[in-house]
């Protein structure tokens, strides 16, 4: 039995460890009597002195948040995460947009479910899982043409939560803007925020959804940015809180540490991009080794986010795969971290095409916190894992190519 301590953690998809800065930040929110000083647990919305203190500290992690995105101030609608803002920006609020939504085929469930409890439509996706601007361009026309239906919203993710694909915004941005005029992007970036500048990276984005606690934040926490001119009315109703577009008392110390983590990722993002990726890709070179193991978007020539490693692995099932990876201390996941784990299939591996009832999808997602030695573990652990499984079933494929 391997202490948790001493795990080897390759699941940073999934959730990343709370960062430093993040806790330094959010801790004296979180004091109470003689250490809370100046005391901080006012409520925004008052107007007396102490709740006066706990509109700054909103104000200033709201700023802070703005500029890392690349947006101002009043476009960030702080939500409870990245699933609450998928919701708001598919829907439109309540009651729900004119129209039927869009959406790609791999987007993480936040969007596919509501855009499939509203009837919309799903774009087909290429081999890397990308959605490819003429497939958007043939959707939206299909949709406009003698259907009677017209597109609502269309939501493209910023990079894919199981492959770590990256879809080309500005491209169907461009897109949105021939063939649906008027009607909003929204990008999922809750993938690509520890990775990418987003001011760059989703500016074409008409809205854009980030999570806390995938870069270092706390869980239960996120935005929606919402750019200026954007049509959108609130999901939660209640006491018009930020700005009316999300009633609810915010949680005013989850804001000021997803605050401090943006802005620690920011100021690291490049050197931890370059390390990340490298380690990557020593791990990917070194398991390609092992017959069974294919990498799932290796030849399409996709841009992939530095920390993602999407493999199909021959002749064995996930969830057998993952115990045995676990019995050697490495946590890797199948796909999304849903509540269904790995029972279920994945959606995404489904809509690149591949089939076939004996290839495991294995992500293995590295992060900020990731080391060699662990990549050197992960290796180990999968050769022995692909090992102990071809003595058990005699898999024809857990032979090493060289
Ligand atoms: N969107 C993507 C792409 C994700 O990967 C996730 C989390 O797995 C979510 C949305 C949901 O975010 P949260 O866990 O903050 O609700």
């Amino acid at each position: 039995m391997v202490a948790p301590s001493e795990y080897v953690y390759l699941d940073h998809a999934a959730t990343t460890p709370l960062c430093e800065q993040a806790r330094v930040a959010m801790e004296p929110l979180l004091a109470s009597g003689e250490r809370a000083r100046p005391p901080s647990f006012g409520n925004p919305s008052g107007s007396h002195a102490l709740a006066r203190i706990a509109t700054r500290a909103l104000d200033e992690a709201r700023e802070r948040v703005a500029a890392v995105l690349g947006c101002a101030p009043g476009e960030v609608v702080f939500t409870s995460g990245g699933t609450e803002a998928d919701n708001l920006a598919v829907t439109g609020g309540m009651p729900p947009r004119p129209g039927v939504p869009v959406c790609g085929a791999t987007e993480h469930p936040a969007v596919l479910e509501p855009v499939r409890a509203l009837d919309g439509v799903e774009v087909a996706v290429d081999a890397a899982g990308r959605v490819l601007p003429d497939a958007l361009a043939g959707t939206l026309e299909r949709l406009g043409g003698g259907t009677g239906r017209r597109a609502s919203v269309v939501s493209v993710m910023c990079a894919n939560n199981e492959l770590g694909t990256i879809n080309d915004l500005d491209a169907l941005a461009a897109v949105v803007h021939e063939h649906a005029p008027g009607v909003p992007l929204h990008s999922d970036a809750v993938q690509a925020a520890p990775w990418l500048d987003l001011s760059v990276a989703a500016r074409a984005a008409d809205l854009v959804s980030v999570s806390a606690h995938k870069l270092g934040g706390p869980k239960g926490v996120g935005a929606l940015v919402v750019r200026a001119g954007s049509m959108l009315s609130a999901l939660i109703h209640g006491g018009g809180q930020e700005r009316g577009r999300r009633g609810g008392t915010p949680d005013l110390a989850g804001i000021v540490g997803f605050a401090a983590a943006l802005e620690a990722t920011a100021s690291q993002r490049c050197s931890q991009a370059a390390r990340v990726a490298a380690l990557r890709d020593e791990l990917a070179a070194e398991l390609e080794l092992l017959e069974a193991v294919s990498p799932t978007v290796g030849t399409t020539g996709a841009a992939v986010l530095p920390g993602h490693l999407h493999l199909l692995v021959e002749g064995v099932s996930a969830e057998e795969l993952l115990l045995l990876l676990e019995q050697r201390g490495v946590c890797a996941s199948a796909g999304s971290s849903c509540a269904s784990g790995a029972a279920a299939g994945s959606h995404v591996v489904e809509a690149i095409g591949v089939t076939g009832r004996d290839r495991a999808p294995l992500r293995i997602s590295l992060g900020a916190t990731t080391t060699r030695r662990e990549i050197r573990a992960a290796a180990d652990a999968l050769r022995w894992a692909l090992a102990r499984l071809a003595e058990r079933g005699g898999s024809p494929v857990l032979e090493a190519r060289t």
